[in-house]
């Protein structure tokens, strides 16, 4: 190894290791359900992105293993030589169907997705308009754009406006550009998108809308934009298969110029292998689940009603959530990081969010209940909260 590199690998995780950042990696003996096995020890899980249960779900096991049957583990290729499956065909056509648009794009992952979708449209002569709370993926595939990057406040309307109004009279953009989060994920607020397809209507503005988070939530499962009524409106409705969906993968469904377009310039879709057989099958599986019936998605929403009202009840600050996405916040750092290990110790896996993925000063524990989850559990998860937050003094 060289002597640069070394030396600069072992300073900073060092670095990292004092002031108790370095992130271990527990990893999860078994499938990634309600409950799991972390270290030989079984705990209730508040920590998964499997919002519906589907990630584990039976029906889903045995299709991808049909599939993986007739066709194999891999495509094979990048869409554009020969990786386009049928499969892949159908799932854009059921993605379009679900979004309520023209057309579809599948693409590996989300953040794959937001590398391809952002840079195939816009470039250094355009500019964009990013809420200062969007997602790590967000901001790197607007980067890779090499466009002019402008933050506003998160969710902050008249911010918004000022700095549209300014980008499109400063004549100095071709095109202006607005992306947000559907629902942030750290607090689980919904974007404020009636008003922002408002401003960008005035401004002519491209608007591309992160829903990672809402698909399979919001808007009876629909997703943020469905939950306005928005779907003529949004130009750009991003999603992921990993979250809800419960495989992997993600998607931009618009109109079918633009995925036409996408098809041939999003460097992700001409130059990475096309997403495997057996989890296309699973993914396209699961979009009609969530076209037919909303009973996963009414269920989600019940255990997460019943978990915030739990915790809001003993007295703990669970933030300004509109999903179930539900936050405990403690404030400091090392409390909040004692907390979880408190709670891990006691039976709940539940990850500790601290700077600076949140604002310091605003640890929290996330919880992230599912459908799958039961009664029973949750109602273990809230004496274990009760019991280790009078324990560590956070509530009283
Ligand atoms: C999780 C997330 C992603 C990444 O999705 P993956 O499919 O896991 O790569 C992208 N955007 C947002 C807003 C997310 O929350």
């Amino acid at each position: 190894m060289s002597n640069v590199l070394n030396t600069f690998v072992d300073d900073n995780l060092q670095q990292l290791r004092d002031q108790g950042l370095y992130n271990e990696i527990d990893p999860v003996e078994g499938p990634n359900g309600s409950v799991i096995q972390v270290r030989g020890k079984n705990l209730v899980n508040l920590s998964s992105n499997n919002y519906l249960g589907l990630a584990t779900n039976d029906k889903l096991k045995k299709i991808a293993q049909e599939a993986i049957e007739k066709y194999g583990v891999g495509a094979g290729a990048v869409r554009t030589i020969n990786g386009t499956l049928d499969l892949h065909v159908k799932l854009e056509e059921k993605l379009a169907e679900f979004k309520g648009t023209e057309a579809a794009i599948s693409y590996q992952s989300g953040f794959n997705c937001n590398m391809a979708a952002i840079s195939a449209v816009m470039d250094k002569n355009d500019a964009i308009l990013s809420d200062q709370l969007n997602h790590a993926s967000i901001i790197d595939g607007c980067r890779l754009s090499k466009a002019k990057i402008i933050a506003f406040n998160h969710s902050d309307m008249d911010d918004l406006r000022a700095k549209a109004k300014a980008a499109t009279e400063s004549g100095l953009y071709n095109k202006v550009m607005v992306i947000t989060d559907g629902v942030f994920s750290m607090d689980g607020d919904i974007a404020k998108l009636p008003e922002i397809v408002e401003i960008a209507k005035e401004f002519d503005l491209i608007t591309y809308v992160d829903d990672a988070h809402g698909s399979g939530v919001t808007g009876k499962g629909k997703g943020t934009v469905k939950h306005f009524g928005l779907e003529k409106e949004i130009d750009f409705q991003i999603g992921t298969l990993s979250k809800a969906i419960g495989v992997v993968g993600g998607y931009v469904a618009g109109k079918k110029n633009l995925i036409d377009w996408l098809k041939v310039r999003s460097r992700p879709f001409l130059f990475s292998t096309a997403l495997p057989p057996g989890d296309v099958a699973a993914i396209t599986a699961a979009v009609q689940m969530l076209i037919d019936s909303t009973e996963l998605c009414d269920k989600l929403w019940e255990n997460g009603d019943y978990l915030k009202a739990g915790l809001k009840k003993l007295g703990f600050n669970i933030g300004a959530s509109e999903t179930p996405i539900t936050p405990c916040i403690i404030g400091d750092e090392k409390l909040t990081q004692a907390f979880s290990a408190r709670l891990f110790e006691e039976g709940v896996y539940a990850k500790s969010i601290v700077f600076p993925t949140v604002p310091k000063g605003t640890g929290r524990v996330r919880n992230m209940p599912t459908a799958a989850h039961t009664k029973e559990m949750l109602d273990e998860a809230l004496a274990t909260y009760e019991k280790v937050g009078k324990e560590l003094g956070v509530i009283f």
